[in-house]
């Protein structure tokens, strides 16, 4: 079976796991979202998604418990919202630790403070999609030579979602809408070839 995890470190863990099941649901796939804490559950499975909370804290826990391993190890790929997509990063203006999966350098807090919290329309791809932005991290730069990597969205000329190979790293809050695209366009990039 198709298991989504959730990593339940910190952050908005419960948003993101209601929203992959009805995702699953709507694509009709045969699989289960379910939270993960430790090296052991994350082995087990097809994909991982990284929640916005603070990312030194989720960063620091994820690290001692050795789930950096166990990512790279089985090529897990990863959904990165917000603090998930600094932590999805090589690089951060912060000295903290951060898994490296993805060829981008991000910027944190790029948004204003948690009282600056905003929602506005991000076209992705070509469709519209509510974006909620909370702390939000932007992507200062990527590497353009690497072949893997797909600009997906645009904010104010910044990019705020980026795919590389089957990484997904978000700025905004995709689980804090009702708006299930963004879930099922991960879960079918997990599942093709
Ligand atoms: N500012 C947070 C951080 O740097 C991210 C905020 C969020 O995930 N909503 O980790």
């Amino acid at each position: 079976m198709f298991i989504v995890g959730i990593l339940n470190l910190q952050g908005a863990v419960s948003e993101h796991l209601d929203i992959t099941k009805k995702a699953l649901i709507n694509l009709g796939i045969d699989g289960e979202a379910r939270t993960v804490r430790y090296a052991d559950d994350v082995s087990e499975c097809d994909c991982l998604i990284i929640s916005g909370g603070e990312s030194t804290v989720i960063g620091k826990i994820l690290f001692e418990r050795g789930i950096d391993k166990v990512i790279k190890e089985n090529n897990i790929p990863v959904f990165g919202t917000c603090a998930g997509m600094i932590l999805l990063s090589s690089k951060t203006d912060y000295d903290q630790p951060i898994l490296s999966l993805m060829d981008i350098e991000v910027g944190r807090n790029a948004f204003g403070r948690q009282k600056d919290s905003f929602e506005d329309t991000i076209n992705i791809l070509g469709e519209d999609y509510p974006g909620v932005f909370i702390r939000a991290p932007v992507l200062r730069s990527y590497n353009e030579n690497n072949k893997n990597i797909k600009v997906l969205a645009k904010y104010d000329s910044q990019i705020v979602a980026i795919q590389e190979g089957k990484n997904i790293a978000m700025s905004f809050h995709p689980e804090l809408t009702d708006d299930t695209r963004i879930h099922e366009y991960f879960i079918k990039l997990v599942l093709s070839d």
